[in-house]
């Protein structure tokens, strides 16, 4: 069968890469060792900073969010110390075991990774900590895997009433350029990120940016490493920025993508994505009416800007509706993963996004649960519509 018309990659991650960075790294290597490779280097690292709100510093690593993740923890706790994770989904579990795996104690608070966290339930278990050897609270912003905002600002606020010395080491690959998130004014000591979100660039880079009192921990703590090891990374040198050489076509690609982010100015990218988050709801609400289609995440109030997760009946296998949606109309949809493996269709609405694009996905969802027999309202794209008309 022939495709006409461009695919949607409508995950949550990789995102749509928009053609001007595809352009700008569409081009031969160069000698990273010159002064104006380094200065672009140390203009992207800068920018990414501003980005995430911090006068700290940023490590860049040609690696996968999971890379930074192990970046953070080696980084940041130290033998015989403790990390405390709200179990929200996937990630969080992942990271977790990455921590385990490590050989770091992990403190576990389970949840139905159905609604936001409780900072209830973090604050007892930092003042039940009575040794203060948890080092670290993990929490990840956009729980990709559940469609779920969890808001760093109780969490710091825990961590504040519990009187707990503990870092807060946000996850926020799935957040960052594409929702509000402040380090230095809401508390975070470091954070994480990945390219391949609302950045907008192919998976492979990751960063870390570490905030004065991660950075303090850091250069005595944490537990044995090289590669990831921040104190080797502060050098002018893009060698040494990222301790070998540095993937020259990601950063022309970062340049160009954080260029995109800069142009659109920060305000307009999040109001971008609320809007088009608010279409997405919109339809979904109203394909909910049958009762046969939900929200996985049922407090209102902490549905994600940049990803929906749908629950389906238990009769409705929602990998056939990913399958039609991707093979015949060329729109992949995330599934589920983790405990929700099999059970969920998530939405990506972030990175390089526009209501054509995003109408048309739900055009394209609608159109299969049609063919395949799915009970629904109707008028869930008119929603969207509306939605998007309202503003
Ligand atoms: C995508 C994602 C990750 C994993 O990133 P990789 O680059 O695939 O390692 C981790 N956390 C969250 C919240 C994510 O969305």
């Amino acid at each position: 069968m022939i495709r006409r018309g461009r695919g949607l990659v409508q995950l949550p991650g990789p995102t749509n890469i928009p053609e001007r960075v595809l352009r700008a790294m569409h081009r031969p290597s160069v000698d990273f060792g010159t002064r104006a490779f380094a200065e672009l280097v140390a203009s992207c690292l800068d920018d990414l900073a501003r980005l995430c709100w911090t006068r700290g510093r940023v490590y860049a690593y040609a690696a996968l969010g999971h890379g930074a993740w192990e970046a953070a923890l080696v980084n940041l706790v130290g033998p015989g110390e403790m990390v405390l994770v709200p179990e929200t989904g996937r990630f969080a579990t992942g990271w977790a075991e990455m921590a385990e795996a490590l050989g770091i104690r992990v403190v576990r608070i389970p949840t139905d990774m159905r609604r936001s966290i409780e900072p209830e339930a973090v604050e007892a278990a930092l003042r039940a900590d009575r040794e203060r050897r948890i080092r670290c609270l993990l929490a990840v912003h956009v729980e990709t895997s559940t469609g779920i905002r969890h808001d760093p600002r109780p969490l710091r606020a825990a961590l504040d009433a519990a009187g707990h010395p503990a870092l807060l080491v946000v996850d926020a690959i799935a957040s960052l350029a594409a929702i509000p998130l402040e380090m230095d004014t809401w508390g975070v000591d470091a954070l994480v990120a990945g390219s391949q979100k609302g950045l907008m660039l192919p998976p492979g880079l990751s960063f870390v940016a570490a905030g004065p009192r991660a950075l303090e921990v850091a250069r005595t703590g944490g537990l044995p490493r090289k590669y990831w090891d921040w104190r080797g990374r502060d050098g002018t040198e893009s060698y040494e920025r990222f301790y070998g050489t540095p993937p020259v076509q990601m950063i022309f690609g970062l340049r160009e993508a954080l260029d995109m982010l800069a142009e659109e100015g920060l305000p307009a990218v999040h109001a971008r994505h609320l809007r088009l988050a608010r279409a997405v709801r919109a339809a979904v609400a109203s394909w909910a009416e049958a009762g046969a289609i939900g929200f996985h995440c049922r407090d209102p109030e902490a549905r994600a800007d940049t990803v929906t997760a749908l629950t389906f009946a238990p009769e409705i296998e929602p990998e056939r509706l990913r399958e039609r949606c991707r093979e015949r109309y060329g729109v992949a949809f995330g599934g589920g993963i983790g405990p929700f493996r099999g059970r969920l269709l998530r939405i990506g609405h972030m990175g390089d996004l526009d209501e054509a694009m995003i109408l048309g996905a739900l055009g394209v969802l609608a159109l299969a649960l049609a063919e395949t027999d799915v009970p629904h309202g109707r008028g869930g794209v008119e929603a969207a519509v509306e939605a998007l008309a309202a503003g």
